[in-house]
């Protein structure tokens, strides 16, 4: 199928949505029809996330390979590299080349909660930089790249203007575009595009969107990503958060404010962190593409 680059290439603006594999087999069924429903939303593409270490390789995989072959549509495979290998990374890329797939997101991912104390060795990679530098060596110009970008600072990096340095090099590093973490003040994402802009990078940088479906679980998640919760969204979300419908109907409105207000400003275009559901992000898309 195409790389994504291809895409940008005939399109200002993308319209992207971020799987995750599920745990089972049933699950597995459940995200196909799930897929089939959301492949109607005409996405320009598709990613699939992977598990840090490895744990979920051929069911990242099996997805963008379905997605592509079932419903011809570009899909972008999530890697990481932590704990792996650089031949087993190798053997990996080879496998995702085999099946056609032309997207990759470079990733380093975190060591697994039960070996926290992990040091790469001479084998392993450090940074999600070496894994682009390492694909554009190994496989040339046979992949589009896709890395992760911060607009508050990585969490063990709230060094805004230093951590833009560490995208700087991923881009150098061979990389093609960035595709960002999940945010909810529109200002840290355009801060960030004007820092990347000033170092001389020119990559698209994609948004990152996650509709706010249950605020609880949101509190999990950004606790863990390190995305701040903005005094608007405890406001709004805090005191209605025991009533699933209120917090599902401000959720979408939010997104859509959100979202109308990144593209109104020049986003190349919106990747939606879906949690392997069609609804809200059917309603939100729907309200905001243009
Ligand atoms: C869009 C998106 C998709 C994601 N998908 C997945 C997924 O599928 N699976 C998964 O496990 N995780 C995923 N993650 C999370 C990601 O793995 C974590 O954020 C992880 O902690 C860092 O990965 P990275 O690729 O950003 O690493 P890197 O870019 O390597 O950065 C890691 C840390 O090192 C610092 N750093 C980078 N280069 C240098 C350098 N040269 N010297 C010193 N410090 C440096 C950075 O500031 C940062 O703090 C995703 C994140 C995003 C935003």
């Amino acid at each position: 199928m195409n790389k994504i680059t291809d895409i940008f290439a005939q399109k200002d603006r993308t319209y992207s949505f971020e799987l995750f594999p599920p745990k089972t087999d049933q699950g597995y069924e459940n995200l196909k029809n799930t897929i089939t429903k959301l492949a109607a939303l005409k996405p320009d593409f598709f990613s699939c996330t992977y598990g840090a270490g490895g744990g979920s390789r051929d069911k990242t995989l099996d997805i963008v390979e379905f997605i592509e072959k079932e419903h011809h549509i570009t899909a972008m495979a999530h890697l990481t590299c932590v704990l792996s290998s650089r031949n087993e990374i190798k053997a990996i890329i080879e496998d995702i080349q085999s099946r056609g797939v032309r997207n990759i997101l470079a990733l380093r991912g975190d060591p697994p909660q039960d070996q926290p104390d992990w040091q790469p060795g001479p084998e392993n990679f450090r940074y999600a930089s070496e894994l682009c530098s390492f694909i554009r060596e190994h496989f040339d110009q046979n992949f589009g790249i896709g890395v992760a970008g911060f607009p508050e600072g990585h969490i063990l990096c709230k060094d805004r203007d230093k951590d833009a340095g560490f995208l700087k090099l991923k881009i150098d590093s061979g990389a093609d575009f960035v595709i960002t973490q999940l945010f909810f003040n529109n200002q840290d994402y355009y801060d960030y595009v004007k820092r990347l802009r000033n170092l001389g990078v020119t990559a698209r940088v994609i948004p990152g969107i996650i509709a706010i479906t249950n605020y609880q679980s949101l509190l999990r998640f950004t606790a863990m990503c390190g995305a701040t919760v903005t005094d608007e969204v405890k406001e709004i979300f805090e005191p209605i958060q025991d009533d699933a419908e209120k917090v599902l109907q401000e959720g979408i409105h939010f997104a859509v404010r959100q979202c109308r207000d990144l593209l109104d400003n020049g986003a190349p275009g919106l990747h939606f962190y879906c949690l392997n559901k069609v609804s809200p992000v059917d309603q939100i898309l729907e309200a905001v593409r243009v």
